[in-house]
């Protein structure tokens, strides 16, 4: 069901995002965008000047601004970038703000090397001067990786290496995205079907059982046909994972890969040993499964078979929104306002139209609202979505609420925690 899709401005602004709180309109986006460079001067002039706590608290005050600046900026022009990514005007002030957030990267590179490299016993007393008090948190987070940095020379060693070191990664995603070919297949009823890359889900989600079956085999074939590089390219990343952990210090590729986060290892542990316990519950889902699509034998290919058969159902976007709002009641009268809030003052952009970016995203900055770009179809599954991203939503909008800049982002590891209880709170709702 091929629909033409509309252009934005044929499209109700009642369902587009609303990003006049971010910047009034354009003009007022270029003036601040002017006004950057003369920031970024200021900040380098801390350069080789770090080494007490009044200082370094003077140039986290400074730099945290800066950043909370660049941050709007950049958002408010990736919005509009993704409201119509074949826009010109969007296309140039996206990669403006794009070359500017570069600029400034490496304009501030000398500000943590330069701390890190003081000696330890300063370093401790400077996290603990009530000079950077409000930084603490950050600072600490630097000392921790003070053991995990090398040289200035061996940094650089290790850094010219870096291509090297993703190139098993590279070759894995030519010969996965480009080289590697699939045959078309028969479906049911006798006619040819083109098996891809990124058409392979959707044919296993069909409820045609032979072309199902065809289009594994057929998938699974190409795979087969390489597994020698494959498990060498497998072999290569490992192996250059294992050497900079090494080289950095790190007792494995695991705990250099969760160092960032600060997640310990037991956590990981945790989730593996949670997930395994609970088998029994996957297995009890696949034999339901197996019972309602009424076959001998439940093979992988119908794993994603839909169980209701062709059923449609469609829901607008007026009913998911109150599917959403009445699921997280839970939650509390207060969350409830502020999901009414976003339906309120515009921070989702709901509808698809030409041009638009694919997908779903929760976003914003800490001085804008915590924006919502949808897709939305009619499916449950965009409801579903809805109900996710708001999740997402809620927790950013409360984080920068109730912290400062400098501790209002959160870490991917807790951020799919908010999106994914509200999920399971629609499905309790749909339950019940
Ligand atoms: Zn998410």
């Amino acid at each position: 069901m091929a629909e033409i899709l509309k252009d934005r401005s044929e499209l109700d602004t009642q369902f587009q995002w609303d990003l006049t709180p971010m910047f009034e309109n354009d003009d007022a986006w270029e003036a601040t965008l002017a006004s950057l460079d003369a920031d970024i001067e200021s900040l380098s002039a801390f350069a080789g000047k770090l080494n007490d706590a009044v200082t370094i608290g003077a140039y986290l005050d400074a730099s945290t601004e800066v950043g909370r600046k660049v941050e709007r900026l950049y958002c408010y022009a990736s919005q509009r970038h993704d409201e119509d990514t074949r826009d010109d005007k969007a296309q140039s002030m996206y990669a403006r703000v794009g070359s500017k957030y570069v600029k400034m990267a490496a304009a501030l590179s000398f500000a943590q090397p330069e701390i890190l490299s003081l000696p330890e016993e300063t370093l401790t007393a400077i996290v603990n001067d009530p000079a950077v008090a409000d930084y603490k948190f950050n600072l600490e987070d630097l000392l921790r990786s003070k053991p995990h940095t090398l040289t200035k020379a061996e940094e650089k060693l290790l850094a010219s290496f870096g291509e090297v070191m993703s190139a098993p990664s590279e070759a894995y995603h030519n010969l996965e995205d480009a080289d590697l070919l699939f045959d078309a297949v028969k479906n049911g009823a006798g006619e040819t079907v083109e098996v891809t890359g990124s058409n392979f889900v959707p044919l296993e989600m069909g409820t045609d059982r032979v072309l199902r079956e065809n289009a594994f085999h057929s998938y699974y074939k190409s795979y087969r046909e390489h597994i020698n590089t494959f498990a060498a390219m497998y072999s290569g990343a490992i192996k250059a994972a294992t050497a900079e952990a090494a080289a950095r210090n790190y007792p494995s590729s695991r705990a250099m890969a969760m160092a960032g986060e600060n997640v310990p290892a037991e956590v990981y542990d945790n989730l593996i040993a949670t997930v395994r316990k609970h088998m029994p519950a996957m297995h009890r889902y696949v034999r339901l499964r197996k019972k309602m699509l009424g076959v001998d034998e439940l093979h992988f290919y119908d794993v994603y078979a839909p169980l209701v058969g062709d059923l449609k159902k469609s829901y607008t976007y007026e009913t998911a929104q109150e599917m959403v709002l009445k699921a997280v009641a839970p939650l509390g009268e207060d969350y409830q306002e502020t999901v009414r809030k976003a339906y309120a003052e515009r921070w989702i952009d709901v509808y698809p139209n030409r041009g638009k970016r694919g997908g779903a995203y929760s976003g914003g900055c800490y001085d804008s609202n915590p924006y919502i770009l949808l897709n939305f179809s009619g499916t449950l599954d965009s409801v579903s979505t809805l109900a996710h991203e708001m999740g997402h939503t809620i927790h950013s909008w409360r984080s920068r609420q109730h912290q400062p800049p400098q501790y209002a982002d959160y870490t991917l590891f807790v951020a799919e925690v908010a999106s994914t209880v509200n999920e399971n709170l629609l499905i309790e709702q749909l339950l019940q």
